[in-house]
């Protein structure tokens, strides 16, 4: 029996939420409806969710904002956090980075990119997709019909791995809360995760693209469409067709038309 999807949405933000707090194992009571947890379909389907990621150890972090931040107070929120990042030194990346990669652009987006971790181009710059495949995000950005200073885009890690290597889950789990106040500051319409990296680590479960592409999930309150890194729509072009229809997925969501091509 599916969840109702405003249910389903409250469930996966409630159990972000005891994610965040360092709380990973859940148990649910059987549904008295069924006499054997077999016939259960919810049973089922949570005995079938992919392995869950390896749990983060917990990060000290200061309730530094509440619940809901007002739009004007939403640049401030966000300094607040970069803030408390100071100097980063909680995992190993940092022997590696020139700069801190926090995010960029609107406070107030409706629509907000998630990528993996800094590159090169990046870690000079302090900014995030500002290399290669920066030029094809903008590039993909402006086909929505958007400008990249009305959107919000981060990275899963803030500093750069060693020769561009996937982050490690201590690190991916070191650094992602800080991401996940971003978010809950912004409070995006939409998010779009670019590449397995980051679908992972704001769903929480390791699946494949193909398994998520194509539909809408949830995460932290948020609608959020999975779709190509474009690091490897440069690799492998034609994908871009297959990603310009979860854009125009993100961009329905929005309710905002695209532009035709
Ligand atoms: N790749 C990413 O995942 N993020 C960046 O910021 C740049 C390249």
């Amino acid at each position: 029996m599916p969840f109702d999807p405003q249910l389903e949405q409250a469930i996966a933000a409630h159990m972000q939420y005891l994610r965040d707090l360092g709380i990973f194992d859940f148990y649910r009571r059987s549904n008295p409806q069924f006499a054997d947890e077999q016939d259960d379909p919810v049973a089922i389907s949570l005995t079938q969710q992919e392995p869950v990621i390896p749990p983060r150890k917990p990060v000290p972090l200061q309730p530094i904002v509440g619940s809901f931040v007002a739009p004007e107070s939403r640049a401030e929120a966000l300094r607040a956090i970069q803030y408390e990042i100071g100097d980063c030194t909680r995992c190993a990346l940092c022997a590696f980075r020139n700069k801190i990669v926090f995010g960029d652009g609107d406070p107030n987006a409706r629509l907000m990119f998630v990528g993996e971790g800094p590159g090169a181009d990046e870690d000079a710059q302090g900014l995030p997709f500002v290399g290669r495949a920066g030029q094809l995000l903008n590039n993909m950005i402006a086909a929505t019909g958007l400008k990249r200073e009305q959107v919000y885009i981060a990275n899963i890690v803030k500093c750069r791995p060693p020769q561009n290597r996937v982050p490690e889950p201590d690190e991916a789990n070191t650094c992602s809360p800080f991401l996940f106040q971003q978010i809950d500051v912004i409070r995006p319409e939409v998010l779009v995760a670019l590449g397995s990296t980051a679908a992972t680590y704001l769903l929480g479960v390791k699946s494949s693209l193909s398994g998520l592409r194509g539909r809408i999930h949830a995460c932290r309150g948020t609608k959020l469409v999975v779709t190509y890194h474009p690091a490897f729509l440069l690799r492998d072009p034609r994908q871009k067709k297959e990603a310009w229809q979860d854009l125009k997925l993100a961009m329905a969501e929005l309710g905002l038309a695209v532009p035709s091509r």
